[in-house]
């Protein structure tokens, strides 16, 4: 067994207790949503994670039709370490056959993740996309029910998700305070689209803790380009492959960039980005030990504001753009 180096800094999220890295691993692409992950280098991608400092690890059914949560829970116990060394969030309500927010479904569904993710417990469970269930629902039957599991053990914190924003307002002013620990909120805090900062006062002020996804815009901002199923506009595209372009001629990576920008908001406690891959031999590039040094540099030289503000100025055409989600 190796110890870990605590590389990536350690961030308090919320109210909660935790402490997240301030680089979380998501999961997702161990149910292979951004292309095939062989169950190796999903195991040797955490691994390293871990490794480098990485304690906080987010899956949900959704991802790969429940294959994301296999793979990340034969990869934790791989680790073989104690289970309070790692911090796990998964998810319930949406699932590769549709939505159910309901009480009975969201019960079942945690022993189901549970048992794929060989734990006892999770730290955090999240509704999944509430904007495309009832908020109603969710505040009086869904979050109820999640109350239950963290009185039995099997979850620790309430979190929801959403891409509009809105979501979390109209839960949060109808829930006693206390009762949503989390939020995590995917593609708003980037170089494109930094709308997620207006809401940070709220939160703070609930003491909810705020986990920020997708700093790459779900491929948006990286040197490959996004996958086929990306929702964002020609336009939005069409501007961030020109970003990715000049970032590139000048020698400079896109991908680093965006990864720092979205670090640098203490008001966040974790960004979470999506990694499959590990650095195989010198001079190749692992997704894990690059999203990591992004961190450790930032740390010891700050942004790069030069490149930032030549990438923001390409990008200002598209600013806070972004796409409609959940019941229209
Ligand atoms: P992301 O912005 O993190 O982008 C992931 C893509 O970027 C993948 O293709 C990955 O291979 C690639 N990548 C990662 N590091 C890279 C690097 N250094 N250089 C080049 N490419 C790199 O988007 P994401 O994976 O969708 O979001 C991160 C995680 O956040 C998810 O895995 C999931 O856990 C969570 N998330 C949750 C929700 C939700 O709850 N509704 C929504 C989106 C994301």
């Amino acid at each position: 067994m190796w110890k870990t180096e605590s590389k990536v800094n350690l961030r308090e999220l919320g109210n909660t207790g935790l402490k997240l890295s301030s680089v979380g691993f998501g999961a997702s692409p161990l149910g292979n949503v951004f292309g095939p992950v062989s169950e190796q280098d999903a195991i040797a991608s955490v691994r390293r994670a871990f490794h480098l400092g990485i304690n906080f690890f987010d899956t949900s059914p959704y991802y790969g039709g429940t294959l994301s949560e296999t793979m990340l829970g034969k990869s934790l116990k791989a680790l073989e370490v104690p289970r309070n060394e790692y911090i796990v969030s998964t998810k319930c309500g949406r699932y590769a056959d549709g939505f159910d927010f309901s009480a009975e479904r969201v019960t079942k569904s945690i022993d189901e993740s549970l048992a794929r993710l060989q734990l006892d417990y999770v730290d955090i469970l999240q509704c999944h996309d509430i904007e495309f269930g009832n908020l109603d629902q969710i505040v009086s039957e869904t979050i109820p029910a999640l109350q239950k599991l963290k009185e039995v053990g099997k979850i620790r914190h309430i979190g929801i998700t959403g891409l509009p924003l809105e979501v979390f307002t109209y839960v949060l002013d109808r829930v006693p305070p206390g009762t949503v620990d989390v939020i995590l909120s995917y593609c708003h805090y980037s170089v494109n689209d930094t709308t997620l900062e207006d809401l940070l006062p709220y939160l703070k002020s609930k003491g909810v803790g705020v986990i920020s996804a997708s700093p790459l815009a779900m491929g948006l901002l990286t040197h490959n380009g996004p996958p086929e199923w990306h929702p964002a506009s020609p336009e939005l595209k069409s501007a961030c492959k020109d970003a990715a372009n000049y970032c590139k001629e000048k020698g400079k990576n896109i991908s680093k960039l965006a990864m720092q920008f979205s670090l640098s908001n203490r008001g966040i406690s974790s960004v979470l980005v999506g990694m499959n891959s590990v650095r195989q031999k010198i001079g190749c590039c692992g997704q894990v030990e690059e999203n990591v040094a992004a961190a450790v540099e930032l740390a010891i030289f700050g942004m790069d504001v030069g490149i930032l503000r030549e990438v923001e100025a390409i990008l200002e055409p598209v600013k806070n753009q972004t796409w409609p989600s959940g019941i229209q």
